[in-house]
């Protein structure tokens, strides 16, 4: 992924893996870091190819505050398993924190 700001190649400091109980979909919730401007992104992976009917991904980003993304990204760092849609951690269970949706960054289908 590179900065939507700078197009300064950034870097995926967390995903953690998660999966829809209805749908055959994986979510990804990412926390994007570009060191350049130290500017700090949200990101939502949805992968549905998973499913041979709907093999779509779509990657959504949004601006973060700072300071609240080093203390989400510090909580969410506490999930052992952060690739396992089979955790069953407070991370999983209560993932996405709260304000993780602000301003969108960037939305792509690759
Ligand atoms: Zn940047
Ligand atoms: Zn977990």
């Amino acid at each position: 992924m590179e900065c939507p700001k700078c197009k300064n190649s950034m870097e995926c400091r967390q995903s953690i893996q998660t999966e829809l109980e209805d749908r055959p979909i994986y979510i990804h919730y990412q926390w994007w870091e570009c060191k350049l401007f130290n500017t700090k992104y949200y990101g939502i992976l949805e992968d549905s190819r998973v499913n041979i009917f709907d093999d779509t991904m779509e990657h959504t980003g949004y601006f973060a505050n700072e300071k609240e993304w080093e203390k989400s990204l510090d909580w969410s760092l506490q999930c052992p398993n952060p690739k396992s849609v089979q955790c069953k951690c407070t991370v999983h269970q209560q993932i996405p924190p709260e304000g993780f949706f602000g301003d969108s960054a960037w939305y792509t289908n690759d």
